[in-house]
């Protein structure tokens, strides 16, 4: 496994590797949740290369960049065993060199949910993805359903500006008891743990209501909140029932949806999501 701790010795590997490459970008302290995208990304081209970088774009002045947990030396035991071909590990000074100017904006849909609570979380992401694309060259790139509206933001910046690959969304891989595993688990302890399960319970039960043809949208909403309520160290950001492909609230469920939800528990704000079959 190659480490490329620049941009230009990326460059010089992807120079030296020409077939399909699968790319999985990540921010590290990486979980099963981050390696079956790595998995897939194996299955599905001859190199595979993932991205460590926790990028301070994206991040708001009040929230957890300089907390953000970090293990390089793990990570990498962790990709060497599935096999991975290259490593990029950048440096913020070799991303966002002094006078650094540009930026990607996905208008609509980054104005909801994510984006109403986290001001410019999106137009760091976005630019530092459509970096990442340029500097990775991917045939193919991995994101998971977990953060669901970045990867519906990252598929529209692909559409919108040409860009040439393919983006693949994979299922949110959980712990035995629901909760969507996530870098951030990290900082509960353990009563806040077993509040976060109230994520999953809640999506849980908005999926229950609609397969026994409940169709109100509001309605399944305050089932959720009612049962998030319940738990005296979660604390609501949003709830939301919403259309799977624009984000749009939905008062009817009556086309492909998607429940969100972002909570807090203690100091930590976790999301999750369902799809509504
Ligand atoms: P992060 O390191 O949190 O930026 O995540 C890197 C990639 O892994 C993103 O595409 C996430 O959506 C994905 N990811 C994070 N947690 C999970 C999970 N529990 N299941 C599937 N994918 C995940």
């Amino acid at each position: 496994m190659e480490i490329a701790q620049t941009i230009a010795e990326f460059k010089s590997w992807r120079k030296r590797n020409l077939g399909s490459v699968g790319f999985v970008p990540t921010m590290g302290y990486l979980h099963e949740g981050h390696l079956i995208l790595v998995r897939q990304a194996r299955e599905e081209n001859s190199k595979v290369s993932v991205s460590i970088f926790v990028n301070p774009t994206q991040f708001g002045p009040s929230e957890d960049f300089k907390a953000y947990p970090r293990d390089t030396e793990r990570d990498l035991a962790l990709l060497e065993k599935e096999q991975v071909d290259v490593v990029l590990i950048p440096s913020a000074e070799d991303m966002y060199p002094q006078g650094y100017n540009t930026w990607v904006e996905v208008e609509k849909t980054t104005e909801r949910l994510e984006g109403s609570h986290r001001p410019g979380h999106f137009k760091g992401v976005a630019t530092v993805v459509a970096k990442l694309f340029n500097i990775v060259e991917p045939t193919k790139a991995y994101f998971g359903q977990k953060d669901a509206q970045q990867a519906l933001v990252i598929k529209k910046m692909v559409a919108d500006l040409n860009m040439n690959l393919e983006v693949i969304v994979v299922p949110t891989v959980r712990e035995s008891d629901g909760l969507a595993m996530s870098s951030r688990n990290i900082y509960l302890n353990p009563q806040e743990r077993q509040a976060a399960t109230v994520l999953h319970k809640a999506l849980n039960q908005a999926q229950q209501l609609l397969q026994k043809g409940e169709k109100d949208a509001e309605l399944i909403r305050q089932v959720m909140t009612s049962i998030i309520t319940k738990e005296p160290l979660a604390a609501i950001d949003y709830v939301s029932i919403a259309d799977a492909q624009t984000l749009e609230e939905l008062s009817q469920i009556d086309r492909p949806a998607i429940a969100s939800l972002a909570v807090r528990i203690g100091k930590t704000r976790l999301i999750d999501n369902t799809l509504l079959t």
